[in-house]
Formats: C-alpha cells, structure tokens, sequence
C-alpha cells in the first residue's frame, strides 16, 4: 500500500445503488483534484444493480462531494457521487437531487441535523458477532455503554472506523455501544443542510469498508434479532436558525404541528422494516400514531430537557430506522416545515 503512485492519484467514487446500498469503483486521475469540480463525470453499467434496464444500462454517476481517503492516505480521495440518467433526469433512486434543491430553497432557515446511526456488526455466519453459535447471550442490561470481555464486541472496528471518519473530515460527534450486544452507535453532525446527507452516506460507506478488513459484516437491518432485543434507528436531530435562538421552543412546537399532519408520509420514507422495530417497546413509539414529549423516549419525538428548560434548541426524531436514506429524512423534514417546490 505504500508504493509510489508515481504523481498519479486514485478517486473512489461511490453511489448509491437501486437497493440502499453503496457501490464503488476507483478511477486513477493523473493529478490532484483540488475541488470536486476537478473530478470528471463517470459512468457504471446500471444493469448490474438494479438501476437501468439492460438495452439502455449507462447510469452516469456526478461528482459532489470529496473526502481525503483514510485507507488509501496521500492525496487520494473518496467521491460520493449523484447518479444521473442519460436522458439528463435523475436516477429513480437519486434522492439527493429533490434534497439539495429543498436545502437551497430553504437555505436562510439554516437547518442543521444530527443523525444518530446504529448499526449491528455480525460474523461472516450471519449471526451477531461474539454471540454463541445458534444461542444467546446473556438478557440486555450490562452492554450498553459497556466495558470489558463479554460485554462490548469488536471495538477495534469502531475505533478504526471513528478514526477513519475524523481523517475524511466527516464531522463525526460520538461513538457508544448500544443495548444490544454487538450493536452500536455512532454521531454525524451538527450538519448543515445536503452535507449531513453526503456525511452519513460516506460514513457508512467507511463502516463497510473498515469492517471488511475484519471479515465483519455490518448490518442496517432495523430488527436483526427478534424478540427482547432492542432495534436499531437513526435518530434525527434537527434545528433551525430560529429554533436555537432565545424562545426559539415555540418554532419548534410549530414544527411538531406540522410533522403531526404527516406522520403516515414520513414513515413511508423511515426505512424498510421499520415496523418490526417501531413497537411501542424497546425506546420506540408506536408506528401507527404521532407523539411528542419533553425527555420522553417513548415518543415519535423527544424534545430534549434541557431544551425545554432553556427555551430553545432542537428537536429528536426517533421514527427512523437504522437503513433509512438520510436525503430522504432530510429532505421530507424541510418540506413538511417549508412546503413543497414547483417541479
Ligand atoms: P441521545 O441522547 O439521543 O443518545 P446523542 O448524543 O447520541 O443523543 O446524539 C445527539 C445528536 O444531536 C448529535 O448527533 C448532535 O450532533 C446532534 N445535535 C446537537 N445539537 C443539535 C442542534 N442544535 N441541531 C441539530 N442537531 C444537534
Ligand atoms: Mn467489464
Ligand atoms: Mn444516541
Ligand atoms: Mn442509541
Ligand atoms: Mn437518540
């Protein structure tokens, strides 16, 4: 990994695929892109995942975000990239596209959001990792937040991925082990607007990649385990510029009006399999019904105590799921507070 590249540099760039995934391939540039307007549009053969129909199976992948690349270091660079049809409309499955022009539409609110991503890591058996073969741990209880031998599994996986996103510039804020053994967390954010969407995707993408090293298969999977074991989410923590200001509480329960209407909407584009997870139980609302709370982890929404108390701040949704698309989260969130665009 450490011979010379004699002056030449390589560009992972990666897409979203027709089924939530991430797709990648590398292209050797023969010098640094200093924006990513340096980077050449490209293409893939969109019949191979589940993008284009076979006659007409170019699907041009456009350049809009680059990152310094924790894995290959020097001056190479990963490429989160828009997928574009060749008639010049967005791919079915570019969701970004309606997301940023939401986010410019809306830029003078300056809405920033804070993802809280979990994710359980599992061997290559398919089955939670460190957990007995075919059995279970021990009932949940001493994993969260835990220490030591039997309580947390693969750290060195979380450490080299939290590190990795630091090194890329993704704004990453926390890390913790969560409720389940084997599940975990990790923070993207404050970010604003499209940026948190591009930031969560590349995130995830490095999460992949860094657990692959392992021979550790990360899943999205909103309820991986059934039974007395907690889901996973992607909690949404949002504010406005008026929200963090002094009294800015009563934007935020204006908000709430407003998401109420469009609970069903939402839910929707939470994620697939959301309602395993969405029970009532295990800190989760109900997927049926719309509710917001000061502190209360039961509700659809959690407005922190501390924002309550001091009057301001932002709110928690806590309806999405773990494989939900973050451009669709954020989007629909800006456009249930801001109204819809003309096409
Ligand atoms: P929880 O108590 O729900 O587990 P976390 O600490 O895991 O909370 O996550 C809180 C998230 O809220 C972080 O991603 C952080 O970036 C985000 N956040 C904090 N302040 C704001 C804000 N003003 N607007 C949007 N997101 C915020
Ligand atoms: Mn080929
Ligand atoms: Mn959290
Ligand atoms: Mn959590
Ligand atoms: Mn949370």
């Amino acid at each position: 990994m450490k011979l010379d590249q004699k002056g030449k540099v390589l560009a992972e760039y990666i897409w979203i695929d027709g089924s939530n995934g991430l797709r990648n391939k590398t292209k050797t540039l023969d010098k640094a892109p200093k924006t990513v307007d340096d980077l050449p549009e490209w293409n893939f053969d969109g019949s191979s995942t589940a993008q284009a129909p076979g006659d007409n199976s170019d699907v041009y992948i456009r350049p809009v975000a680059m990152y310094p690349d924790p894995i290959r270091l020097g001056e190479n660079v990963l490429v989160m990239c828009e997928t574009w049809d060749p008639d010049g409309t967005p791919n079915k499955y570019n969701y970004r596209h309606e997301a940023l022009r939401l986010m410019e539409a809306n830029a003078k609110h300056e809405v920033w959001f804070g993802l809280e991503q979990e994710y359980t890591l599992l061997g290559p058996d398919g089955w939670p990792y460190g957990w007995p073969k075919g059995g279970f741990p021990g009932p949940q209880g001493p994993y969260y937040c835990g220490v030591g031998t039997g309580r947390v599994f693969c750290r060195d996986i979380v450490e080299a991925h939290h590190k990795a996103c630091m090194y890329a510039g993704i704004e990453i804020s926390g890390t913790n082990a969560e409720v389940m053994p084997a599940q975990w967390e990790y923070q993207v954010g404050p970010c604003e607007g499209i940026s948190l969407g591009d930031q969560l995707w590349m995130s995830r993408w490095l999460l992949h990649r860094v657990a692959e090293e392992f021979g550790a298969v990360v899943s999205f999977n909103p309820k991986p385990i059934p039974g007395d074991w907690n889901g996973a989410g992607l909690h949404t923590n949002v504010s406005t510029k008026e929200m963090r200001l002094d009294g800015g509480i009563k934007h935020i329960e204006e908000a709430m009006k407003k998401l109420e209407k469009r609970h069903l909407e939402h839910i929707k584009v939470y994620g697939e399999g959301n309602e395993l997870r969405m029970t009532g139980a295990h800190e989760t609302s109900s997927i049926d019904k719309f509710t917001w709370g000061v502190a209360n982890r039961g509700s659809s929404v959690r407005i922190p105590r501390a924002c309550a108390k001091e009057g301001k701040g932002y709110f928690e949704d806590r309806r999405p799921a773990s494989n939900a698309d973050p451009y669709r989260i954020t989007g629909i969130i800006v456009e249930t507070m801001y109204g819809s665009l003309p096409e």
